[in-house]
């Protein structure tokens, strides 16, 4: 007889990120001038989801798993973002997700509000078979909560375009029809989009030259780059780095990391990960660990993993005289002080990193109008997108005379709180 297991449980290893994100909040909303009722309204999530459900493992036994979905907000339209597969998935983890979400769409004018997801589980240990039943059965619990209309979930770590295709069918399946706009990050065969893989890394790399840019930086091949983590936006923000002829010469996975001064062959290294499972002991660099990595000389620094990296332990010793956040939440709020004390420029993750949430949109639009672009028409968009997010940035933190994260969620903040003005409270 199968017997129910006890549940994965949370691994409590990194700063509090809705700390972070409240912490965040509150120093942007000391600029503006709006009303405390909305400034109060914007600091909670609309609602939250706990599901509990069992996962038949291969061996035959039953295991119960905790899931969630938070959504922000849903002021600016439905709510949008990705889904987590990771030991460190919590309630407030997926809060704080969720708000900076609701930032991230804002900012870059998406018609979009913000949520999170994810399960408490290390997708490492399951087999595949283990891991599509626990992504529809997560799917399944989450259908009362998700639609095309309501919230789009997508990729987050953890998580893959082959999970998302078990989503959509899952989701399919039980309306009786294909819905192929009720998640996005799905394979391109199935409804996914041109470029949507890439896109977050390929934001993170259009932010990087443009801020480098406009410190009047323009030599890509002296121009050295460590990306912290190896997932989807890490490897594909050092392999585009690479194409624009900039010099990679550290990168890492949750493994470790590895660096060569002289720069990394990134093909090369990505090839290797995916042959051994990781980059560490390639052969042409110096193995370091992620800790190391972060302090190792360069001029673009690129975390790419996860939340409370850069912290007041080591945010004096980064060389870095850029950091460009791939992922969501890497510096504290005392880092970010100690960091813009120091001149150091950060490209503020809810901008940085959006090129995700970006094509997310695209792909969204492209399935309900069952009309598909070229691969080039995303990328020139992709471009456009980014680059006016940027620009609104940095006016911001030119009218409001603060650094580009409080000036990214000001913006952001601003959009939220003047629709939440025009259309008022209810009842
Ligand atoms: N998970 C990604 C993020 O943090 C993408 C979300 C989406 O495409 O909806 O932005």
């Amino acid at each position: 007889m199968a017997t129910a297991l006890s549940m994965p449980t949370k691994v409590d290893t990194v700063p509090d990120a809705y700390g972070t994100a409240l912490a965040q909040y509150d120093r942007a909303v000391s600029h503006l001038d709006i009303p405390n009722d909305i400034i109060e309204y914007m600091r909670y999530p609309r609602r939250e989801f706990t599901v509990n459900f069992p996962v038949r493992r291969d061996n035959g036994e039953v295991e119960m798993f905790t899931g969630y979905r938070v959504h922000h907000s849903t002021v600016l339209g439905p709510s949008k973002g990705g889904l987590r597969y990771s030991l460190h998935v919590d309630i407030n983890e997926v809060r704080a997700l969720a708000m900076w979400m609701t930032w991230k769409c804002s900012l870059m004018n998406l018609p979009f509000g913000g949520a999170k997801g994810g399960v408490i589980v290390d997708p490492s240990t399951l087999s595949l078979g283990e891991l599509e039943r626990l992504t529809r059965r997560y799917a399944s619990e989450l259908i009362p909560i998700i639609s095309p209309q309501s919230d789009i979930p997508a990729p987050d770590m953890g998580t893959t375009p082959q999970m998302m295709a078990w989503m959509m069918d899952t989701y399919s399946m039980t309306m009786g029809y294909s819905v192929p706009a009720i998640v996005t990050g799905k394979p391109i065969h199935i409804g996914g989009s041109q470029g949507r893989t890439v896109a977050t890394g390929r934001g993170v790399i259009i932010c990087m030259m443009e801020a480098l840019k406009r410190h009047g930086i323009s030599n890509a091949e002296n121009t050295r780059v460590i990306v912290q983590g190896f997932g989807n936006v890490g490897s594909n923000a050092a392999l585009y780095a690479q194409e624009m002829g900039f010099k990679v010469v550290g990168v890492s996975d949750v493994a470790g990391g590895i660096y060569n001064p002289d720069g990394l062959d990134v093909e090369a290294v990505y090839a290797y990960s995916r042959e051994t499972g990781s980059v560490c002991d390639y052969p042409n660099a110096e193995n370091v660990t992620n800790t190391e990595l972060l302090v190792l000389p360069c001029d673009v620094l690129i975390p790419a993993a996860m939340e409370g990296q850069l912290t007041a332990k080591n945010a004096d010793d980064i060389h870095a005289r850029f950091i460009v956040e791939g992922a969501n939440g890497p510096t504290t709020p005392e880092a970010d002080d100690i960091l813009n004390d120091r001149g150091v420029v950060i490209v503020p993750d809810i901008l940085a990193n959006a090129g995700g949430v970006v094509v997310s949109y695209f792909e969204w639009v492209q399935d309900l109008q069952s009309f598909f672009w070229e691969e080039e028409e995303i990328f020139r968009q992709l471009q456009r997108v980014m680059i006016r997010g940027y620009d609104v940035t940095v006016r911001t933190a030119e009218e409001y005379g603060v650094d580009l994260r409080t000036a990214a969620q000001l913006a952001a903040i601003k959009r939220v709180a003047d629709a939440i003005k025009t259309r008022g409270f209810y009842p």
